[in-house]
């Protein structure tokens, strides 16, 4: 789950992590006000997005006066704001975060994440801040400093001061940036974090260091332990038929192809994804019904396959196992009916039950084109789409 920047800072700011002064505003009138209150002369008027390059996007600026902390928020309100990493429609902004303005004197980047390749906990660090960090990886891999630490015992206190002075940071400021290290480390050890990324990091020509941007994502698997975290979910960002799933506990990503898949089983919803694109199609969600659905799941489940405009055709893969090809078959038409189904559908169904399914769907009226193996389903339903 992904969080916005001023609900992030909230929760560093509580670990004790060096921010700057403000608040959040929904309203032009309220922007203004949160300036007043921070007081001083120079503030940022940040977007709140789910997605970073605000920057290059037009979404942060500097204010020099309240009455230009009013034309920005005028500005960027309601905007829909592209960046590198929204895609070509934007998102629309909802809120802002008024800050005050910091003078810079170095951007640095600093990450805390889960690291597969050795499976430990890492702390990453660069001198290279405030830009693509992936570029930065690429081109000089060197310049990406990693301490790795444990869960149990937590980022230790030299390991952070170690980092800090391999990232370049001043010695003089060693001490200051390696509490706000350690203070990364502790809040994304208490919130179950999947990532905490500070980009930038800054240190201030007045000798300060500061996390000057903030991005949190969290463990979804953690999130029944953490209600305070799981409320803070901005439901208009998240694309409405995942939710819809989440209601159902379906296993459902949106995809930007035309063909629907409904297959029970992560492995075989990749598989079958695998499949069509092999043979020339391109699948419209991932969607996973899981083991023992019934009937009412699958019928929600196929129901948003089919809300989805983009889908031409439908592919059934189901390996009854303890799911039961019967309880598949029933869904299906019970949802073909509440919808009114106009495309063409193939089933390949196999495992428990399955003549009761195979029998179910043949005497069902609808036109589902039976299929005997992934290959003939696949070829099946990319020429039904064409
Ligand atoms: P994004 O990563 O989405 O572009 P950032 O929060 O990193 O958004 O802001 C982009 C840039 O704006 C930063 O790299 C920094 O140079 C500048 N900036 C952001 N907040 C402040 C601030 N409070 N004071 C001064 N400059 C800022
Ligand atoms: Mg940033």
């Amino acid at each position: 789950m992904k969080i916005h920047e001023y609900q992030a800072k909230d929760i560093l700011r509580r670990s004790g992590t060096p921010l700057l002064k403000g608040r959040v505003a929904y309203s032009v009138e309220e922007a203004v006000n949160v300036a007043r209150e921070i007081g001083g002369g120079v503030w940022v008027v940040k977007a709140q997005i789910h997605a970073g390059g605000r920057g290059k996007g037009g979404g942060v600026k500097i204010a020099k006066s309240t009455e230009e902390v009013r034309s920005w928020a005028e500005k960027i309100l309601g905007m829909q704001l592209v960046t590198p990493q929204t895609g070509p429609e934007g998102k629309k902004v909802n809120q802002l975060l008024i800050e005050e303005g910091c003078q810079i004197d170095h951007e640095y980047y600093l990450a805390c994440l889960l690291d597969r390749d050795t499976g430990r906990l890492c702390m990453m660090g660069s001198y290279d801040g405030g830009m693509d960090i992936e570029e930065v990886a690429h081109k000089h891999p060197g310049r990406i400093i990693k301490e790795w630490f444990d869960a149990a015992e937590g980022l230790q206190g030299f390991q952070a001061r170690r980092l800090a002075l391999r990232m370049g940071i001043p010695a003089r400021l060693v001490n200051k940036a390696g509490a706000l290290v350690q203070s990364v480390a502790r809040c994304f050890l208490d919130n179950d974090a999947s990532l905490v990324e500070i980009n930038p990091l800054v240190t201030t020509k007045d000798g300060n260091v500061i996390a000057l941007d903030a991005k949190m994502t969290f463990d979804d698997n953690a999130l029944f332990r953490h209600t305070s975290i799981e409320s803070l979910r901005d439901l208009t960002e998240e694309v409405p038929e995942e939710t819809e799933a989440k209601k159902y506990d379906l296993s459902y990503i949106k995809l930007d192809g035309n063909i629907g898949c409904m297959v029970n089983g992560a492995g075989l919803a990749m598989a079958t994804m695998d499949i069509i694109k092999l043979h020339g199609g391109n699948p419209a969600n991932f969607l996973d019904v899981g083991g023992g659905a019934s009937k009412d799941r699958v019928t929600a489940a196929f129901k948003l396959i089919l809300s989805d405009r983009n889908v031409k055709g439908v592919l059934i893969n189901i390996f009854g196992g303890i799911m039961k090809c019967d309880v598949i078959a029933e869904g299906v038409i019970a949802a073909a009916k509440e919808v009114n189904l106009k495309v063409p559908v193939v089933a390949r169904l196999e495992g428990t039950n399955v003549e009761k399914g195979r029998k179910l769907l043949d005497e069902s009226g609808l036109r589902i084109q039976s299929a005997t193996d992934l290959t003939d389903a696949a070829r099946k339903i990319v020429a039904a789409v064409k």
